[in-house]
């Protein structure tokens, strides 16, 4: 029999032909299904009048009874605002108005009863209400509902169709005894471990709220249900893959690491580093192959995590190459390791696109018969002809830079594939690498080496053009160096942004005794980096750039990064970009330049950046501003765009538990993995559920990602 959430969305009441049409098309309802879970994108609770003491977490609308007891006006012109202290005669609460703020402020008055109507929203440890609505209180008005506002599209609208409608067919659908019938999407072993609200109860709630509590045990219960789901899927893929590609064992700790370790170390190793060698090395010993992201700022030292992972790679016998985006950064890395190697031994060598072919030819043939045991370079390294007698382990630094199918050809270049290790210095808020990485192990470096000077980073408005000027020639003239960046590479009239053709003659002009160069990305690759280079060699003392130099380029004479038009950049860019200064022994600054005029987001935006350093705050500060869509890293996946109700930006918590969740299954139940196998020395327990549960679970992944992409892709 077909159950009740699979009818056609024509015949549920209210509804027919015509309409089942319109909410197909427009809002790709097609059965019940998709109704209850088309859910409301708020709710409004009228049913009642809140206490300002009872505001906690994710509030829907509510009303409020109380007194104004003052108003104040704040900021001039365009930013001008009314702040109205409001009184529930037990805890005040303000209020503030950006709009008609002149003309409300002769509006309402002290000691008269408001109703106010609007969402609380967390403001500095407490609730304010932006623009409430406020009426004068009257006994008289009957008691109004705890509704969903749903959304439509513009065709419903002019259609005729009101708000109310989904509310009203929603209404019939849960009206209808058959719902009663409705059968648990989860697993119930998994309702009950962890205590979520039943289906059923869910779907009343989610609609037609009998509370704000039961609201929001229901809305838990829906992004639980939708990460849950989503983990399952990603963990399974993954799982499958690991079994697919057996993993070399470096079973030893050898001759190279312990003498380097013990002699040649440059410094001593932070703790953070010496932990994720520790977790590089636990993984490599295991048979599965490695793939794990490791994730440290800019300067947090993960050039010698990779080296003396690639020494644990050749000491059970096998190579070690580093893959960089950029040319000058595979010869930085070369010098560096290079150097390194030479101490104990270690044969380095480099292979860009501008390695001459008698050169070449001579390293593929020390890579295949093995008397090469580390190479650096750029994407020359996985041209086909570079062959490998036993790449043992390939480190991709700054990842971002690379596609997934780059690194996949990094797999076949040996007999059996190398252990992979991909370093980032953008750190990906956890919740994110969890959900867009799947089964990618993350290692963190979590602490600089001691004695790093912070960077001093200035928020400055084009009026303090000429205060910024003096820093710059002041540090230019006691021998330092510069990088100045726009957000363009040329003037567009239809956009006040400053650019890098513009900005350079500027520079120019303002700076004539200095040599000044300028890279951006419509130039061609000799050319960016010739210029580059000028820099690199100190004989230009000034870069005028795009975000071209965003990723890990080593200048550590240049002390100040000045980037135009701030505004315009996404934090964790931002922090990248003043990654490139503060590398040396002198102070630096970062000096963030925009309008007066930018609005009051965007200057909390810019503010995080002058109190924090912690790449790790700033990348989940910025996915709570901008979405986890616009994040490094989600592009690829678009994963981040199909949630629903949850959020990658604020629901860590109920991630982690649904993240557990599937993974006990999955120790519990290895049949769900498609190839049989085993590898479970995973710690996260087991989860048995009955053989029913286990068709409940095929039965909603194929429902749910029938439409999608493999995701064991991304890796
Ligand atoms: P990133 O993580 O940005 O790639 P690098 O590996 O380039 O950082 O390291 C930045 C600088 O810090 C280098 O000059 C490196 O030699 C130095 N460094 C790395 N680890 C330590 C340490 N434990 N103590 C002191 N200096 C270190
Ligand atoms: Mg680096």
């Amino acid at each position: 029999m077909q159950s009740y959430l699979d009818t056609d969305i024509m015949f549920l009441k209210g509804v027919g032909e015509k309409r089942a049409k319109l909410l197909a098309d427009e809002i790709g309802v097609r059965n019940f299904r998709d109704l209850m879970f088309y859910f409301p994108f708020r709710h409004i609770d009228r049913s009642r009048f809140y206490r300002i003491r009872e505001f906690q977490g994710e509030m829907p609308l509510v009303q409020v009874k109380g007194r104004f007891i003052s108003f104040q006006m704040e900021g001039e012109g365009a930013k001008k605002r009314l702040l109205g202290l409001f009184s529930d005669g037990e805890k005040l609460m303000q209020c503030v108005w950006f709009a008609r703020a002149d003309a409300l402020r002769n509006v309402y008055r002290p000691g008269v009863d408001y109703v106010l109507f609007g969402k609380p929203t967390p403001y500095r440890g407490d609730f304010n209400m932006v623009h409430p609505e406020v009426t004068p209180y009257n006994p008289a008005d009957p008691p109004r509902g705890f509704q969903g506002v749903y959304n439509m599209t513009e065709k419903m609208r002019k259609a005729g169709y009101s708000p109310k409608f989904i509310a009203t067919i929603a209404r019939n659908l849960i009206d209808n005894p058959r719902f009663e019938t409705i059968g648990e999407t989860l697993p119930p072993e998994v309702v009950d471990a962890y205590r979520l609200m039943p289906l059923r109860d869910a779907l009343r709630n989610m609609h037609f709220p009998e509370s704000a509590e039961l609201l929001q045990r229901a809305r838990e219960r829906m992004k639980f249900e939708e990460l849950f789901y989503l983990q399952l899927h990603i963990l399974r893929f993954a799982r499958a893959r690991s079994r697919k590609f057996q993993g070399q064992i470096f079973a030893r700790i050898g001759e190279k690491f312990n003498g380097f370790y013990a002699d040649c170390l440059p410094f001593e190793l932070t703790g953070a580093q010496k932990r994720v060698l520790k977790e590089i090395r636990a993984d490599m010993r295991t048979g599965r192959q490695m793939n794990r992201l490791l994730q440290g700022d800019v300067g947090s030292g993960k050039t010698m995590v990779a080296f003396m992972s690639m020494l644990m790679a050749i000491d059970n016998g096998h190579q070690g190459a580093l893959m960089a985006p950029t040319e000058i950064l595979a010869s930085q890395h070369y010098e560096t390791i290079s150097a390194w190697g030479a101490k104990i031994g270690v044969n380095v060598r480099l292979l860009t696109g501008s390695t001459r072919a008698k050169e070449r030819r001579e390293i593929h043939e020390g890579l295949l018969d093995g008397s090469i045991d580390i190479i650096v370079g750029t994407h020359a390294l996985i041209e086909d002809s570079v062959r490998f007698r036993s790449l043992g382990l390939a480190v991709i630094d700054e990842q971002h830079r690379f596609g997934v199918a780059q690194r996949a050809r990094m797999w076949a270049k040996s007999p059996v594939p190398p252990h992979v290790l991909v370093m980032t210095a953008t750190p990906i808020p956890r919740t994110l690498a969890m959900t867009v990485y799947g089964d990618l192990d993350v290692s963190v470096i979590d602490e600089l080496p001691p004695g790093r000077k912070p960077v001093e980073t200035l928020l400055r408005y084009d009026e303090n053009r000429m205060e910024v000027n003096r820093l710059l020639g002041r540090e230019l003239a006691a021998g330092r160096q510069v990088y100045v960046v726009y957000p363009l590479i040329a003037e567009n009239p239809k956009l006040e942004l400053k650019s890098v053709e513009t900005g350079y003659e500027r520079i120019c002009g303002i700076f004539p005794q200095y040599e000044v160069c300028f890279v951006h990305g419509r130039m061609k690759p000799e050319a960016k980096e010739a210029q580059m280079q000028r820099f690199v060699s100190g004989q230009a003392r000034i870069l005028v750039a795009t975000t071209v130099i965003e990723v890990g380029v080593n200048v550590p004479n240049a002390t100040v990064m000045l980037i135009e038009n701030a505004e315009r950049f996404g934090l964790s860019q931002l922090h990248q970009l003043r990654g490139r200064v503060g590398r040396g022994s002198d102070h630096s600054y970062c000096i963030l330049v925009t309008r007066q005029s930018v609005g009051g987001d965007t200057r909390k935006r810019l503010g995080i950046m002058t109190q924090t350093t912690d790449g790790f705050l700033i990348s989940e500060a910025d996915m709570r501003l901008r979405g986890p869509g616009d994040m490094e890293g989600t592009q690829q996946s678009g994963l981040a765009f199909a949630l629903n109700v949850a959020s990658l930006a604020t629901d860590g918590q109920i991630l982690n538990y649904a993240r557990q969740a599937a993974l006990r299954i999955l120790n519990a139940h290895p049949e769900l993995v498609e190839t049989p196998g085993d590898d479970g020395d995973r710690a996260e327990g087991e989860l048995k559920i009955s053989p029913a549960s286990v068709d409940t679970l095929r039965r909603e992944l194929c429902y749910r990602f029938k439409k999608t992409v493999d995701w064991s892709q991304i890796s």
